[in-house]
Parts: C-alpha cells; sequence; structure tokens
C-alpha cells in the first residue's frame, strides 16, 4: 500500500475537488458533532435512563456523522477512472468510527477526569476517525492503483488524534456551560473538523495511477449516488436521532411526574386526571397503611419502602379486570374499577387480602404486622367519579376506624359528613353561583405610593357557615385535591374581569393569581390559562403566577421547568411567601422568576426592631440584585411604609395600610381616590 507500482503499469493521475461538497462535508461532520454533544448533556443530566443508553445513542451519531462525511468527502472528489464500493467493507467501515466514539465519550464522562483522560479519549476517536477513513477507501473497488505516502498516512493519524483532543478537552470543559448555544456551536465545529481535517490530509497523501492506455482517454467522473446516499443517510439519521433525544426527554418528563418511582404505579396525579377526565370508574378500594411510620422508624425506610412494594405487589396481583391501581399517597393504595355492579367482586377481593395481613407478614426475614384499613365505596351512572374518593375520605375520617386491616364499605349514615365534606361537596355549587368571588388588592409603588398591580384573592359566602376564610377552606381543598377545579375557576373570572376593564376603556393593571402547590406542575394549568387567554383576548403579561417557596422547594427540579415554560409563554411569575420556605439562596439565584413576594412575617416588627429592620433590608437588596421585582406584604403601618419608601430603587407594597382586598366596584372607587 505504501509501494509505487510497477513502473511501466501506470502513470499517476489526479482528481479535482468539488469546493461545495467539500464544505457540505464539513457541516454534515459539525452536524453530527453538535448531536454527539447534545446527547452527551443528558448523559450527566438525567438520572432516569441508564446513562449508557444516551452514551451509545452519542456514539452511533457521532460514528455516523464521521462515516457519511467520509463518502461525501469521497464524492467531492472526481477521478479520472470509474468505481464502486464493496458493501459489505462499506458498512464495516462505521463499526471503528462507533467504537471509536464510544471509548472517547465513556472516558470523558468519567467522574474523575485527568490530562491522560482527554488524551487517551483524542487518541481512540482520532484512530478511529482514522480506522473509518482507510477502511472506507480499501472499500472502494476501482481500475486504479493507488499508493499512500507514508509520512502523509501517518500526518493525517496525528492530525486526527491532535484535533480529536483538543475538541474533546474543550468540550468537556464547556460541559459547564452547556446551556450556552455559541459555545456548544464552537465546539461541535471543532469536532466535526477533526474529521475532515484527517480526511483531507489523507487523500493528500494518496497517490493514484492507471495503466497508461487508460490515463490518456479518461475523463473525471463524479460519484452522485454516493453523495446523495452519503447526506441522505448522514441527515436523517442525525435529525431523527435529535427527535428521539427531545421525545424522550418528554418522555422522562412525564414519567417523572406521573410515576411513583418506588412502585412504578401511576401516582397521585394520574390517580387524579383518571377521575377527573375518565367517566368509566364505577368503584374504589382505598388501602391505607396506617403503621408504615412505625415500621421506617424501627427498621429503616429502606425496609419501609419494602413494605410498600410488598403490598402493591398483593394488590396488583389480584388482576382484577378493568382494573386500575395507583399509588395515591406515601401510605395509600388505590384501585379503581370500570363497569357497574363490582362492589361484591371488589369486596371479597379485599377482604381476602385483609384474611392474609390479619396474619404477619415476612419481608427481609424479618416478621411484621401490617396494619391498615380498606375503604372502599361506588356510585351509580348519575354520580360524578370524583365523588369515589370524597366518600373514600369520609370513610377514612370516622372515629371507628381500628386499623385491624378491616375492610369498609361507605355509608352515608355512618360516615356522615363532617366539615371538610361539606365543603367539598359545596364547592362545585359555590363556583357555580357566585357564593365564590374575587376581591383585588392593590399593590403600590413605595416612592410615589400610585397603585402598579393587583393580587386576586378568594371569598366565599358560605350559605350555612356564612363568610369563610381561605386560609380555612383552601387547605381543605388542597388535601383532597380539588384545588386544582378552583384555580382554573380564579384564572377564568381574572381574564373577565380584564376583559370587562378593558371595555370599560379603564387602566389596566397586572394581576396575581395565587397557583397552589401542587397544581404548578401540571401541565392541565398551563393549558387552563391559554384557553382563558384565548376566551377573552387577554394578554398573558397581564397575568403573575404567585407560587410559594415551599411548593417550589418540594420538587424543586419540576417546578423550576414548569417556572420557565410559564415565563416563555409570557407570564411573570412570583415567588409567594419568601422567607417562610427553606430555599437556598442559589437555588433562588438560579430560578427564573420575575418578583420575590416576602412574607408579612418580615415587616411585622419594623423599624422597631433593628435586627429585622436590617434583615429585610438585606433581603431586598438581594431581591435587587437578582434583578427582581420585590414586593412587601402584610404592610399595616405608617412607620412601615416611611421606613420601606426611603429605599433608593423601586420597591412594592401590599398591605391593610393602603387597602384592603376589595370587590372590582370598591376597587374603581378606591382608584378614583387614590390618584
Ligand atoms: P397570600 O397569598 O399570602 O395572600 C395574602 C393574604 O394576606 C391575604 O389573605 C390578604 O388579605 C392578607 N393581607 C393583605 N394585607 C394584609 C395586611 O396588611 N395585614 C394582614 N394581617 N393581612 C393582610 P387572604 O385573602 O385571607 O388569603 C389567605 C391565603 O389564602 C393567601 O395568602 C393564599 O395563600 C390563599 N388564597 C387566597 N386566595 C386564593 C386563591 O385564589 N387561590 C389559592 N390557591 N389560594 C388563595
Ligand atoms: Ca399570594
Ligand atoms: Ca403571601
Amino acid at each position: 500500500m505504501f509501494s509505487p507500482p510497477p513502473i511501466d503499469n501506470g502513470i499517476e493521475v489526479s482528481g479535482e475537488y468539488s469546493l461545495p461538497i467539500v464544505i457540505l462535508s464539513i457541516i454534515i461532520a459539525s452536524l453530527a458533532s453538535f448531536t454527539a454533544i447534545s446527547m452527551n448533556e443528558r448523559i450527566q443530566k438525567n438520572s432516569f435512563f441508564h446513562r449508557n443508553i444516551w452514551l451509545i445513542l452519542a456514539s452511533i451519531a457521532m460514528g455516523f456523522g464521521i462515516w457519511s462525511m467520509h463518502f461525501v468527502g469521497m464524492s467531492a472528489l472526481s477521478l479520472p477512472f470509474k468505481m464502486h464500493y464493496d458493501y459489505l467493507l462499506t458498512c464495516l467501515s462505521i463499526i471503528p468510527s462507533i467504537i471509536a466514539s464510544f471509548l472517547a465519550f465513556y472516558i470523558v464522562n468519567q467522574k474523575k477526569r485527568s490530562f491522560a483522560s482527554y488524551l487517551l479519549s483524542g487518541i481512540f476517536m482520532g484512530i478511529g476517525i482514522a480506522t473509518m477513513h482507510y477502511t472506507g477507501m480499501a472499500s472502494m473497488v476501482m481500475e486504479a492503483y493507488y499508493v499512500y505516502n507514508p509520512w502523509m498516512f501517518a500526518t493525517s493519524i496525528i492530525i486526527a488524534i491532535i484535533v480529536s483532543f483538543i475538541a474533546i478537552y474543550i468540550f468537556s470543559r464547556q460541559q459547564k456551560y452547556a446551556k450556552n448555544n455559541y459555545i456548544k456551536a464552537i465546539t461541535s465545529i471543532m469536532m466535526g473538523l477533526a474529521v475532515p481535517s484527517m480526511h483531507y490530509i489523507g487523500m493528500a497523501g494518496t497517490t493514484f495511477y492507471l495503466p497508461r492506455h487508460q490515463a490518456m482517454t479518461a475523463e473525471l467522473h463524479m460519484n452522485m449516488t454516493l453523495l446523495i446516499t452519503g447526506v441522505t443517510i448522514g441527515i436523517t439519521l442525525l435529525l431523527a436521532l435529535l427527535q428521539l433525544s427531545s421525545l424522550v426527554d418528554r418522555y422522562v418528563d412525564y414519567r417523572v411526574s406521573h410515576i411513583d418511582i418506588l412502585t412504578k404505579l401511576p401516582n397521585r396525579r394520574s390517580f387524579e386526571k383518571a377521575l377527573n377526565d375518565d367517566g368509566s370508574y364505577r368503584s374504589i378500594a382505598v388501602w391505607n397503611l396506617h403503621n408504615l411510620e412505625k415500621v421506617n422508624n424501627d427498621h429503616g425506610y429502606h425496609f419501609g419502602d419494602e413494605v410498600i412494594q410488598y403490598a402493591a405487589n398483593v394488590l396488583r396481583q389480584l388482576n382484577l379486570p378493568l382494573s386500575d391501581l395507583y399509588r395515591i399517597d406515601g401510605n395509600r393504595l388505590a384501585l379503581l374499577l370500570q363497569g357497574n355492579d363490582r362492589l361484591i367482586e371488589l369486596q371479597q377481593a379485599m377482604k381476602i387480602i385483609s384474611a392474609k395481613w390479619v396474619q404477619p407478614i415476612l419481608i427481609q426475614e424479618k416478621k411484621i404486622l401490617l396494619q391498615g384499613v380498606c375503604a372502599i365505596s361506588t356510585i351509580d351512572d348519575q354520580q360524578s367519579p370524583k365523588r369515589l374518593y370524597s366518600d373514600i375520605l369520609a370513610v377514612l375520617s370516622s372515629p371507628s376506624i381500628q386499623y385491624q386491616n378491616e375492610v369498609i364499605r361507605f355509608d352515608p349514615l355512618i360516615h356522615t359528613y363532617s366539615f371538610e365534606q361539606e365543603i367539598l361537596n359545596s364547592i362545585d355549587q359555590a363556583m357555580k353561583n357566585d357564593d365564590l368571588f374575587l376581591v383585588y388588592q392593590p399593590k403600590v409603588n413605595a416612592g410615589t405610593q400610585k397603585i402598579v398591580g393587583l393580587e386576586a384573592l378568594i371569598r366565599w359566602n358560605h350559605p350555612e357557615h356564612g363568610f369563610l376564610s381561605p386560609s380555612v377552606f383552601i387547605p381543605i381543598l388542597e388535601q383532597s385535591h380539588r384545588i386544582s377545579d378552583v384555580t382554573n375557576w380564579v384564572i377564568f373570572k381574572v381574564c373577565h374581569q380584564i376583559k370587562i376593564w378593558e371595555e370599560q376603556k379603564l387602566p389596566l393593571y397586572q394581576i396575581a393569581i395565587n397557583i397552589p402547590g401542587e397544581y404548578v406542575t401540571s401541565p392541565r394549568l398551563l393549558k387552563t390559562l391559554k384557553k382563558a387567554l384565548n376566551k377573552y383576548s387577554v394578554n398573558p403579561s397581564h397575568l403573575e403566577l404567585e407560587i410559594t417557596e415551599t411548593s417550589v422547594m418540594e420538587s424543586a427540579e419540576s417546578s423550576m421547568r414548569a417556572i420557565n415554560t410559564f415565563r416563555e409563554a409570557g407570564f411573570s411569575v412570583a415567588l409567594d411567601d419568601f422567607g417562610t420556605g427553606i430555599s437556598s439562596l442559589s437555588n433562588l439565584r438560579q430560578m427564573p422568576i420575575s418578583t420575590l413576594k416576602i412574607d408579612k412575617s418580615f415587616v411585622d416588627e419594623v423599624p422597631q426592631s433593628e435586627k429585622d429592620s436590617a434583615i429585610l433590608e438585606a433581603i431586598i437588596a438581594l431581591g435587587h440584585s437578582l434583578n427582581l421585582n420585590v414586593v412587601i406584604e402584610g404592610v399595616e403601618t405608617k412607620n412601615q411604609v416611611d421606613f420601606l419608601s426611603s429605599s433608593e430603587s423601586l420597591l412594592l407594597l401590599q398591605g391593610y395600610y393602603f387597602a384592603k382586598p376589595m370587590i372590582p366596584e370598591e376597587l374603581l372607587e378606591w382608584i378614583k381616590g387614590n390618584s
């Protein structure tokens, strides 16, 4: 391969490169690198799938990229003879590039990395690229004879190693700034260049010889089929991989928010969705395990987890037809059944389990006694499936429960409605007939004391209990997972109100809506917001979503994602009751919120307490340093206002000192008097 042909056998011939196709080959290699880098980011990020899956996908992307670059590069060269490819070798030539990419990515993704590991990956990658190239060359079948210049041959491999090393080094360094697309693009081009640089240097060191008689009459041939095949395979595969990975991302998001990781059962959110959206459920059984906390304390959380898994498996193995099992709380498993008249069947199945659990069960060679209770209930076609769960709650809150694995059927006479039940049963009606209504509290600019925004707060004039405070009924709605319906109602009311004010040509202020914690990450929320905005032709910039700090901290990652989506959709987002949760300051920095609402407790003792005043000032400064709007809530006295309006930068105040929450008519009067 390095020795020239016998002198009488041939004459040296040369080809011509097409510049546009050379550029195309570089673009393909860069695109492949971009895809591979995107996959590599996921290796770092995602724990749901095994990281090797992303490693393999990244390697396939890079491997195919190298491969199609080679063939596109080959077709950029018109040669004075015909040739075709040996299919088997052509296909095999992709293997070294995939393996090399895998090894290289594997090494750079190790936690401990050193200069040596970058070097090693560079060597693997470089050799992989070169092996692919020279295998690809060997797969050419042609009339010509070719010879490699040994120096150029060696140079091409060394160049491949060096450029790969540099690219991998930059790539590994840039992972910190993965979000920065600019750096990502530069890295992709660097990595992309490693492949063509090797290729074209290798080709420069290749000399083709043709028999003398042929060389005289030869014409240049360009292999268009090769070009089209290379480009099509390369691009299609890369785009498919990118598409696949974003699909997988969405799937992971979905799984994480709808599936309980421990039991792999659908979680409470799925349960609610099923009761809300699927009208076919008619019966329910809920097992409430009572002594889990004690089990955890006595034997550790790992053991407690196994107990839950065991219980979930027992219920799973029942395999009742048309039934779905959910883990709706840490200690609650729910079985929903479709179809009428199945209560007896359900009751019998539960009694079998109950009989089993009266005896101690064996877990990890330890005998423990499960103490639980099973509540069951059924409805007819006229009743809403949502009713099923409130019945269960009525059973589970009854004082007669003994937690001896008894199976209790809901009985409206025994499980009389508690106050909570009454709230739950009257909330739908309250939304319909305006027992529930909204009041609006102004937020003012501390400097000018002019109104700049509003917060919508809910009120309930209950037919039996009179005026109920939201701090009484909101927690009940939250516990029984009915709060999302009410939030939707608030969203529509607020949008309607904005439309009314707009039609009356009144000045519009941004209105804040309180979003309960568990609803923040639900896709239903964004859908409802969009529907309401659409219905009343309201711009998202007119709404601010208030999310409490505590709820964000409970599921930091998914809340963060949700907040991002809201901001992208054009809403403002405020972090409510700031200071009552335990958010770390580093979290705050990463949170894409627009407003910080400092909890009332921070202003209560201001300005008389020097310490509190200093803390409040520090928090305000922190908010401003993060470029956030800062609102102080619960401002009640003139002294507080005087203290706070001395601040240089923009500060918003909300509280009884300025105004209580008011119905729209009162609010308009107040605005008139205040301007
Ligand atoms: P929040 O979101 O922190 O709302 C501020 C609460 O402080 C309101 O009580 C407001 O009336 C009250 N407030 C405002 N200024 C002052 C003041 O100067 N002094 C005092 N002592 N209180 C002041 P409200 O309306 O009773 O609401 C209580 C909580 O109920 C709210 O706290 C919020 O968590 C919840 N809530 C109210 N409306 C809604 C709603 O529409 N949806 C949801 N999910 N929650 C709501
Ligand atoms: Ca609020
Ligand atoms: Ca608040």
